[in-house]
């Protein structure tokens, strides 16, 4: 952490990409649904939220800004937001930097920039070929706001001439490259649609006989939707007054779902691929206990909250009771006011409080679910320590991660990886703890019920399953390469 480096604000875990929802449903309030819905997805993006809403045939309005969901709308908004149809996103930056620019919606206005049609567009994902499309956009006269590549799918859809919107989405997909999973609405359609590969989730669901979509089907259970299925990597989806339309526009050499999504990023009470999170967790847990027991030891406990489920998975298969070793303030954000020399050498005690009574003495397993540069492990394992741990054996309940991700996810540089250039023993060396031991990537598909061929673990393998990745694509490909250009 450098000086500038805001305390607390270096969380270990890689950082979660984007949410987005979707809703054509002119008999509900429409915001206040994707204002729910987006609630219940703010685990995927801290930085900004927005909204956007049309009555069918009027204008788009747009309402987004950084902070959290509570935060950017209030009662007021969300009634000047009214109509029959809504998108809505909460971002994470990887493409862009934390500029109220790159928050989504990303809305283009019919005439300007070069633009055919109005649109409003939300985006999770990454392209891998956003440096070319800019430029090749750019020569052609196409105006952007913003440094992010969601703008450059809606510039690509805005000033399409297909008559269609459904058209000229069938006509830009092929031409994306990575990952994209998008929510798109006109002023009278929600259009969704999905990467070949289906790197980023995208569920479809139905409320009352409309439509919706959302990255998450947590997103769905707060507003009483049902999952209907997932959008197929792939496909179209158009639902509007007619009801729903699908088409499946590119196939794929292979699926590529992120198997991370399962690990880390998404809420456990999420559904992926017919699984329930928080039991692929807790099956993690097991597996790992099966694969790396820690003999002699006489507790079980989590790094809550990311640790919690394969925690009791892995007390479940080893037999060990389990507790409750920290007590976590979960008021700590990111926008934490800085706590000055003094309170800065408790570290990280403001997010997570040792209990010695439960830990003084003990041979602790301690379950967390991903290790990236170290840090808070490190912190903790001092922690338990100085909470009289008697052992400290760091059991993760995913595989060491070593390469970062193209698609979505910021994951560090190589060189910022703990697990990257170090055998197993060095890094428990570095972490300061008596053993360390990962799941395999086979125990993590074990407990998921998938298979390898269709998902990326490029993170953790180095094998990245799409054509045409490369180094340079990084997450501020714009701000080094192109000026930031105001329409
Ligand atoms: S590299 Fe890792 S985080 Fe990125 S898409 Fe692949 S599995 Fe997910």
């Amino acid at each position: 952490m450098t000086a500038d480096t805001p305390f607390l604000d270096h969380r270990d875990g890689p950082r979660d990409e984007c949410g987005v929802f979707g809703i054509y449903g002119p008999e509900h309030d429409v915001s206040r649904l994707a204002y729910f819905a987006l609630f219940a997805l703010q685990h995927r993006g801290q930085e900004s939220a927005g909204i956007a809403a049309a009555e069918t045939g009027g204008y788009i309005i747009t309402q987004r800004a950084l902070g959290l969901v509570s935060q950017v709308f209030k009662e007021h908004d969300l009634r000047a937001l009214s109509g029959d149809l809504a998108i809505g996103h909460v971002r994470y930056s990887t493409t862009g930097s934390n500029e109220w620019e790159n928050s989504q919606p990303v809305h283009r206005s019919a005439g300007a920039g070069g633009n055919q049609r109005e649109l409003a567009l939300a985006h999770n994902g990454n392209l891998i070929n956003a440096v070319e499309l800019h430029a090749e956009m750019r020569e052609r006269g196409v105006t952007f706001t913003s440094t992010s590549d969601s703008e450059i799918i809606a510039a690509l859809l805005a000033t399409h001439p297909a008559a269609s919107i459904e058209d000229a989405i069938a006509d830009v997909m092929p031409r994306l490259h990575g990952a994209f999973s998008t929510v798109v609405m006109t002023k009278d359609r929600v259009l969704a649609f999905r990467d070949p590969a289906g790197v980023r989730p995208l569920a479809l669901g139905q409320i009352g006989d409309r439509y919706c979509v959302a990255s998450e089907t947590c997103a769905f259970d707060i507003i009483g939707a049902t999952h209907l299925r997932d959008v197929q990597p792939g496909e179209l989806v158009s639902i509007g007054a007619d009801g729903i339309r699908t088409r499946q526009v590119v196939k794929g050499e292979r699926d590529a779902f992120c198997v991370f999504e399962y690990i880390y990023f998404a809420r456990p009470d999420s559904r992926m691929n017919g699984t329930v999170l928080q039991a692929a967790r807790g099956r993690m847990g097991e597996n790992l206990a099966r694969e790396a027991p820690a003999p002699g030891a006489d507790l079980v406990i989590a790094v809550p909250d990311s640790g919690n489920a394969a925690a009791r998975g892995y007390a479940r298969a080893s037999g060990l009771p389990q507790d409750d070793g920290f007590v976590k303030n979960r008021y700590v954000a990111r926008t934490f006011i800085q706590p000055g020399q003094e309170l800065r050498k408790h570290g990280l005690r403001l997010k997570f409080n040792p209990l010695p009574e439960i830990v003084g003495g003990k041979k602790l397993v301690v379950v967390d679910d991903s290790i990236v540069r170290g840090n808070t492990t490190r912190q903790i394992v001092q922690m338990l320590r100085d909470a009289g741990a008697a052992e400290v054996h760091m059991r993760i309940s995913a595989p060491p991660i070593k390469h970062p991700c193209h698609y979505g996810i910021d994951m560090s540089t190589r060189d910022e990886m703990i697990a990257h250039g170090r055998s197993v023993d060095e890094v428990a060396a570095e972490l300061g703890a008596d053993s360390l031991a990962y799941l395999s990537l086979a125990g993590v598909y074990d407990a998921v019920g998938g298979e390898r061929a269709h998902h990326c673990d490029a993170c953790f393998s180095g094998e990245y399953p799409l054509a045409g990745t490369a180094e340079a694509n990084g997450k501020f490909a714009f701000e080094n390469t192109l000026p930031l250009v105001q329409a």
